[in-house]
């Protein structure tokens, strides 16, 4: 028998209306609300790692009732649906209540790692939080949260995971590129779990509205069930919270500039107050290594959330959150200011860590690394060079008996078109002198080898990859969704047969919606 708990709504105050009209609802961190059923629920996908660390076995979570549960067509005994209420800065500007428009958390379960785990539905009808929005969501969306909580998990970057993915059998209405063409389109659920789901946007609201005793209980509720380390509420308690949240999401930022990946809609309610990765939305990795990049077209003229403005936005929504939790800091600014230091502090020293790692050494402490990193990325963002094969190509550079004397055939397959003979020349010239410091490392190259293979992924979830899955899935076919999952389940492991999934992007994916090109319609 399952056993269901809900911590939040148990020991949180909550909206007294029951009903789904959207509205403000003030004075409460969450409305309860059951999920909408759907028709034909089926399931599509689920996480093997992710059942397993809920003591889910499959036949468990392929039965009836589980995908009756993970449709929103039932719940388990002991779950109390609910959607929590948030705010957000949007694109830099205060957007307000927003809340679970369309996710409703079922309840936590114990995971067999002893963390109690929150189930939560993304796509399961409407709240009152869900404003002009119909509550739902579709496949192609689903797919891509789906797919890349995983990827992301074996990657070990945090972030929410997913346990499942169910198609409704009703279709949704979308104007994916908000021209006025409105269609039809198949409608999922994704089951997403986390310790929680609680945002920075969570205690901007309560601040927002002046609500300082509900921020004081969020905050409260927050320490001792996610942070009990730090010890009983107080000013100081708080500054710590504070800073560690600053730590995590300085981390966080790292961790994806060094993987690639780039999330694309970082508004402040999209910012976990634990440092992970939440809300898969219009997000992409790079290809080619373009810190001006980004996949949200709703954000294409001012690229605010491009790959290398990230780290910045990161410091921006610390200090939004700094900012709502000032009245429980006794207003004193130093404790903000303190915390977003230690943000910059971590930010860099975490940054140089990964990027040490993913060139083979062990600290960018020697005379010249800084230097020799700079002019990595300058290099590398000069002609459209696949930032992933690039990196897990050195490793094949660095256990050469000499300094390389002519470009590698391995590292040649990173460019994307013909690039000037002199483009190449230099990247030589950078080439060597990176080899002729691993020399100055004490390490075999052969274990430097497998060191950087162990921090530069082989297999990431290339958007034309996920693409291709959505396109086979809305055919009826779903396998390619099963063996991408499978793909990402070792993304530093060699994969011999799955070569394709480790290739540049084709031409035809430069520009196609999906690939390069995604928007907030999901
Ligand atoms: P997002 O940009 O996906 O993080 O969503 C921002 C806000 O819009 C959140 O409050 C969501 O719950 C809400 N939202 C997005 N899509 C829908 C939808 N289809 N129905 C209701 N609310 C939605
Ligand atoms: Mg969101």
């Amino acid at each position: 028998m399952l056993q269901f708990t809900s911590r939040f709504v148990d020991s949180t105050p909550g909206d007294p209306q029951s009903d789904r009209r959207p509205r403000q609802v003030h004075g409460a961190l969450w409305s309860k609300v059951q999920p909408t059923p759907v028709s034909a629920p089926r399931l599509v996908a689920y996480s093997p790692e992710m059942a397993a660390l809920l003591g889910l076995d499959e036949a468990t979570l392929r039965s009836e009732e589980a995908v009756r549960v993970l449709s929103g067509n039932g719940l388990w005994p002991g779950m109390v649906p609910y959607a929590a209420n948030y705010g957000g800065h949007q694109f830099g500007q205060w957007a307000g209540q927003l809340g679970d428009g369309r996710a409703i958390s079922l309840g936590e379960m114990q995971g067999t790692d002893g963390t109690r785990y929150e189930l939560q539905l993304k796509g399961a009808g409407p709240t009152p939080y869900s404003r002009r929005g119909d509550g739902r969501a579709v496949l192609r969306s689903s797919i891509r949260e789906f797919l890349c909580s995983e990827a992301m998990h074996h990657l070990g970057v945090p972030t929410t995971r997913a346990l499942s993915l169910v198609a409704t059998g009703d279709a949704v209405i979308r104007d994916m590129f908000y021209d006025g063409n409105p269609e039809a389109e198949p409608g999922a659920i994704v089951c997403r779990v986390a310790p929680t789901f609680l945002r920075f946007g969570n205690f901007e609201l309560c601040a927002s509205r002046g609500d300082v005793g509900l921020l004081k209980l969020l905050a409260d509720y927050t320490l001792k069930n996610f942070y009990p380390e730090l010890g009983a509420p107080s000013k100081d308690t708080y500054a710590a919270f504070f800073q560690e949240v600053a730590r995590r999401t300085a981390r966080l930022m790292a961790h994806w500039q060094a993987v690639g990946f780039v999330h694309g809609v970082m508004n402040t309610d999209n910012m976990s107050i634990l440092g992970l990765t939440i809300d898969y939305g219009p997000y992409g990795w790079v290809d080619d290594f373009n810190p001006g990049w980004t996949p949200n077209t709703t954000d294409a003229e001012q690229r605010r959330y491009r790959f290398g403005n990230q780290p910045g936005i990161g410091l921006w929504n610390v200090e939004r959150l700094g900012v709502a939790l000032l009245p429980i800091l006794d207003e004193e600014e130093a404790l903000v200011e303190a915390g977003l230091l230690e943000y910059e502090r971590v930010f860099q020293a975490e940054l140089q860590r990964r990027f040490a790692a993913k060139l083979g050494l062990s600290s960018l402490a020697q005379e010249g690394d800084l230097e020799l990193v700079q002019g990595c990325f300058s290099w590398l963002a000069a002609q459209e060079t696949d930032m992933t094969i690039f990196f897990r190509g050195l490793s094949r550079v660095v256990t050469a008996p000499e300094a390389p004397s002519e470009w590698p055939v391995v590292l040649r397959e990173a460019f994307y078109g013909k690039v000037p003979d002199e483009h190449v020349a230099r990247g030589l010239e950078w080439l060597t002198a990176w080899w002729r410091r691993t020399r100055r490392e004490d390490v075999a190259p052969a274990e430097q080898a497998r060191r950087m293979d162990a921090v530069n992924p082989k297999y990431v979830l290339r958007n034309w990859l996920a693409q291709e899955a959505i396109d086979a899935a809305h055919a009826g076919d779903d396998s390619k969704v099963h063996a991408l999952l499978d793909v990402m389940r070792r993304p530093f492991e060699e994969q011999p047969g799955r070569e394709a999934y480790a290739g540049r992007r084709p031409e035809w994916a430069r520009s196609k919606p999906g690939c390069s090109a995604l928007s907030c319609s999901s």
